[in-house]
Formats: structure tokens, sequence, C-alpha cells
């Protein structure tokens, strides 16, 4: 688990980090949203004790990383999967890393293979594709099998089948009980690949809260409700649009449907109930889930740091 308690990081006037407090768990894979500037990369580094906080602390299952005895078996990282020497072999580079913190050089070999880069592992790490040094990168982040992963960005730069790869293999991370925590802006990715959410704005906490929770509570999840015949739809939209916050639009024609409204501010539960209560038989109830990008461009609209205007066509 990591403990982020009122977390803070000033660099001169700019607040790159502001009061975090919040946990985040084992067993479960925890997104790390936020527009670009927002803090994602300097509360990791902190986390890391690669950044000394300017107030609050970050644990890792309680104690600071400083204070961990054998810190690689205990966090495995990635941060920024280029910063290595890139005329060393990918192997040696690994090697290296295990020597220096008591893992055998079996493991080295077992890393690579889990990665994918058996095959290359004696080859120059200076010349790998981006999507390669990623995998070294995850390589050394798995080396001391640690309980506890945090990965900025592992999937910029790979091919689907790597994306699909590093979701699979951290959501099996996750699955044995360990702490995976990584932040990512492709969005539908994130999706698929996290339970849990964390998403700052300008150094601040914005969410933490379930993939769930967080795309019921956007306003652009809706519910496609179809009576029986007009009059019953008259009486249901007119009582449903009788309350603040509700709006209910005809549904855009769909294979020469009618009687059928889309509905924003009421669960589909909610809407059944109400409809039972008037005596008006149903059709169809369905609810229609907002996507994880409508969700987070709806918390961080005020948080860009560098807003960008619709494109004129
Ligand atoms: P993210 O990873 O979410 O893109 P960062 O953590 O890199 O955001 O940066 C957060 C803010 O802190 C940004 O405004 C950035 O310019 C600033 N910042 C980060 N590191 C430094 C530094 N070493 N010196 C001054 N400002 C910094």
């Amino acid at each position: 688990m990591i403990t982020l308690r009122g977390l803070t990081k000033r660099h001169g006037d700019t607040v790159a980090v502001d009061a975090l407090t919040l946990d985040i768990e084992e067993g479960r894979v925890t997104g790390f949203l936020g527009p670009n500037g927002a803090g994602k990369s300097t509360t990791m580094r902190m986390i890391l004790g690669l950044d000394r906080p300017t107030a609050g602390r970050a644990l890792i299952d309680g104690k600071p990383y400083a204070s961990l005895r054998h810190p690689v078996r205990e966090v495995g990282s990635l941060l920024d999967a280029k910063a290595l020497h890139p005329g060393r072999p990918a192997r040696s580079h690994l090697i290296a890393q295990a020597r220096s913190n008591g893992i055998p050089v079996r493991r080295v070999d077992e890393v690579l293979e889990t990665v994918g880069l058996a095959t290359v592992a004696r080859r120059r790490a200076g010349a790998f594709s981006l999507g390669m040094y990623q995998r070294l990168g995850i390589a050394g982040a798995l080396l001391g099998d640690p309980k506890v992963l945090i990965l900025d960005e592992p999937v910029n730069g790979l091919d689907p089948d790597g994306v699909r790869w590093v979701r699979d293999l951290v959501r099996a991370q996750a699955a044995q009980g360990r702490t995976v925590f990584l932040s990512s802006h492709l969005m539908s990715e994130m999706q698929l690949t996290a339970d849990r959410l964390v998403v700052i704005g300008r150094g601040r906490l914005l969410a933490d809260t379930s993939m769930a929770e967080l795309l019921a509570a956007s306003a652009s999840a809706s519910v496609r409700v179809r009576t029986a015949g007009p009059d019953d739809l008259r009486t249901l939209t007119d009582r449903l649009l009788a309350h603040d916050g509700v709006s209910a639009e005809p549904a855009p024609a769909c294979g020469g449907e009618r009687n059928e409204i889309v509905v924003r501010g009421r669960t589909a539960g909610e809407i059944g109930d109400l409809a039972h209560r008037l005596g008006i038989r149903l059709h169809q109830l369905h609810s229609v889930s907002a996507s994880l990008e409508q969700a987070y461009m709806e918390l961080t609209e005020h948080s860009v740091e560098y807003a960008t205007r619709p494109a004129k066509v």
C-alpha cells in the first residue's frame, strides 16, 4: 500500500503537488490521471524518494522509501525508460541492477523472458525502439519481484500487442495482491486496465474513486427509455423534467424506433421506479455509461495548463 498524507512540492512559486492525501491499495490497479503539468511525475518521484517533499509524506507499506532495506525488492518503478546507458547491452544493464541489489542473475533471464526481450538481450540498448526501451524498463521494475509497482506511462511507444501485454501483466500483478500505480494519457486503455482512479489537476486531488463510480457520476452517462406508446412517453417525460438537473430528449432515430427518450440525471433504477408508480409500461430501459475520456474531460476542464481551442473547419 502507498500512503500519501498532505504530500506537497513547491518549486519557487509553482505548486507542483498540493497537499495530496490518499491511499493506493494493494490488489488493485490504480490509474493516475491528470493533464500535462498536473504533478503526476513529481508525485511518483516523491514516493520513490527522488524528490524531497516540501511538506507532508509518502509512505510505502508504512515506511518512507529511503528507509526501505531492499528498495528494489519492495518497489519496482519505471519513470523514464530511456534513462539508461545506451552503449550497454540490455542484459548487462539488468545484471548490474540485480548485482547491486543482491538479486540472483537467473532472475534477469526470467524477466527478459517475461517482457519478450530474451532474443535481443545481448544487443545494445541504444539500438532499441521506444517500445523495446519500455519493455526493458518494465523488466527492471519486475526484477526484485516487488509488492509495489509504480509505472509512469508504461504503454507509451508500445504497439497494440505491447499495450495489451502491459494490461494483462499489471492486472495479473494486482490479482496476486500487489499494489499497482500507473499513469497513462491513453484513456480508452486506462478504462480497460484500472480498477480505481486518482485524478489530479494543478497539483490538487480532483478524484479518488472507483472506475465504476467515476463513469456513473459523469454528466454524459444516460439512460435510454422506451414506452409502449406516445402518451406514456409524454407523461413520463413531463414528470422527469419537473426536477432540476434532469434532461430528457427524444432519442436519435435508431432502427425506426419511436416512443424513446434519452434521460440524463436519473439512474435506470429511479426511472423504472417512477414508471411503476405512474403505471407506465416500459419496453426498454438501458443504461449507457460514459467513456472514461468524457468523464476525465469534465473533471479536468478547469485544470488544463495548456488549453487548446476547437479546430476551425
Ligand atoms: P506531470 O507529470 O503531471 O506532467 P510534473 O510533475 O512533471 O507534471 O510537473 C508539475 C509542475 O511542476 C509543472 O508545472 C512543472 O513545470 C513543475 N516542475 C516539475 N519539476 C520542476 C522543477 N524541477 N523545477 C521547476 N518546476 C518544476
